[in-house]
């Protein structure tokens, strides 16, 4: 294991950790299981392209991260693996989209179609929402994004909330 990663997964630990006492969230528990298994000498997954923008306050590096913990989650078998598309509901769902990479495995999965449409969103804002209102139904998640991208501060506080979803719909 790097130094920089046992760093970064280090504080990544301090930000989520502490606020949910024993009851912690699905995806914090599935993410203590990856993490568990990279201690224990799981290989990283390599990450073949170059370093992505940041998102949403996290790193290029903090997202390859997320990265490598979806994918050894995927490994493990950790994940279900759903049928349809959360956001359009006519495609498959053969992405996973992050929406904040303090709680990597806090995802939603999504064709590719949609997932694009999703990093797209920030730089045209209105053709993003006239496709939510199309597809979306009350309460969907997709619903809850933001069209301006968080800060680092504003991701840290969004990692804190047990539904990080839900946590953003209220902002
Ligand atoms: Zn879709």
């Amino acid at each position: 294991m790097s130094k920089l990663f046992a760093r970064l997964t280090g504080e990544l630990e301090d930000i989520c950790r502490p606020g949910f006492d024993d009851d912690f969230p699905e995806d914090v528990l599935i993410q203590m299981q990856v993490e568990k298994a990279i201690a224990a000498g799981h290989p990283l997954p390599r990450w073949g392209w170059g370093t992505p923008r940041p998102y949403n306050g996290s790193s290029g590096i903090e997202r390859i991260m997320g990265w490598q913990k979806l994918r050894i989650a995927e490994q493990l078998r950790l994940l279900i693996p759903a049928n349809c598309c959360s956001i359009c509901r006519t495609s498959g769902a053969e992405h996973r989209h992050a929406e904040c990479y303090f709680r990597p495995l806090a995802i939603k999965q999504v064709c590719r179609s949609c997932h694009f449409r999703v990093h797209r969103r920030f730089f045209d804002p209105p053709r993003w929402r006239a496709f939510v209102e199309e597809h979306s139904r009350p309460g969907d998640w997709a619903i809850s994004l933001r069209t301006i991208e968080l800060n680092r501060d504003e991701a840290i506080q969004i990692a804190a909330a047990p539904d990080i979803f839900a946590s953003l719909a209220m902002r």
